[in-house]
């Protein structure tokens, strides 16, 4: 068998990715349960730990795009990648796969689920089936001396728009730091906050909010990071004795492969 590439390939052509390993939660068979405790604080309900994050660099060597997030029936088509990664990493079922560097600009709808914020010190996250997270994009400058400096934008959400609380009326856009704000975690996964849209105000005592009851609708757009689940084991017959080059033979350390589907629910990834 002929490699196809190599691990200089991986260093120089490979995608920066964070391989989290998965183990089963010991909630799941506590006092004779079958299935994980949905207070756990270790797996957070899901019955799956995962740990020993370690961020290394692997080829995307193929993959089966499904051309919707949601097919006709709003249900979630996710897709497939072939990562070839360093033979001594050893990702298994179930581990997850962050593309650190990629982002995906997604649109969906939702019902509010956060309790609205009464007080200046609430929180009122609204959790998505997809962490927010930011997209740096660069841009020409206009100011400065006249030729141009480079500046950054961070972008996260980029349209949310609800009906007018109480009503069926399509509401106006909602407005970032205004209307609502998102909370990032130390690994920079973001929550929709609606706190200081609750609790916007004339001044005067008069409420201003255009923020959504809980359960009303509400339209979303923004950036979030593909996050891959392992859902094979590696290809073992990567370690392979090459003869090629060496009568004698000699052990080639073959890159392994691995496969991953988009992950359709990364609410795991925040404490309820
Ligand atoms: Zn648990």
């Amino acid at each position: 068998m002929q490699p196809t590439f190599s691990v200089e390939q991986i260093q120089s052509q490979g995608v920066w990715i964070r391989w989290e390993s998965a183990s089963r939660c010991p909630c799941s068979k506590l006092n004779g349960r079958h299935g994980a405790d949905a207070d756990c604080t270790a797996c957070n309900g899901t019955g799956w730990i995962f740990h020993t994050p370690q961020d290394t660099q692997a080829l995307i060597q193929s993959a089966e795009f499904s051309p919707k997030i949601y097919n006709q029936n709003m249900v979630f088509e996710p897709g497939a990648l072939f990562f070839s990664a360093r033979s001594e990493h050893c990702p298994a079922f179930m581990d997850r796969i962050t593309v650190l560097e990629g982002r995906m600009r997604i649109s969906m709808l939702r019902s509010r689920l956060a309790e609205r914020a009464v007080l200046v010190t609430d929180d009122a996250l609204e959790t998505l089936p997809f962490p927010i997270v930011s997209k740096t994009v660069v841009k020409q400058s206009t100011s400065g001396d006249g030729r141009g400096g480079i500046d950054d934008y961070d972008l996260d959400v980029v349209y949310l728009r609800s009906v007018n609380a109480g009503t069926n009326t399509v509401g106006t856009v909602l407005t970032e730091g205004v209307d609502f704000t998102v909370d990032y975690n130390s690994e920079g996964l973001g929550q929709l906050n609606w706190a200081v849209g609750d609790l916007k105000n004339d001044g005067h005592g008069h409420s201003t909010s255009i923020t959504p009851n809980v359960g009303d609708t509400f339209t979303i757009t923004y950036y979030t990071m593909p996050i891959y689940r392992v859902i094979d084991f590696p290809h073992s017959i990567r370690n392979t004795m090459d003869k090629s080059k060496d009568v004698g033979g000699r052990n080639l350390s073959m890159p392994i492969q691995f496969k991953g589907s988009l992950i359709s629910d990364l609410r795991e990834l925040f404490e309820e």
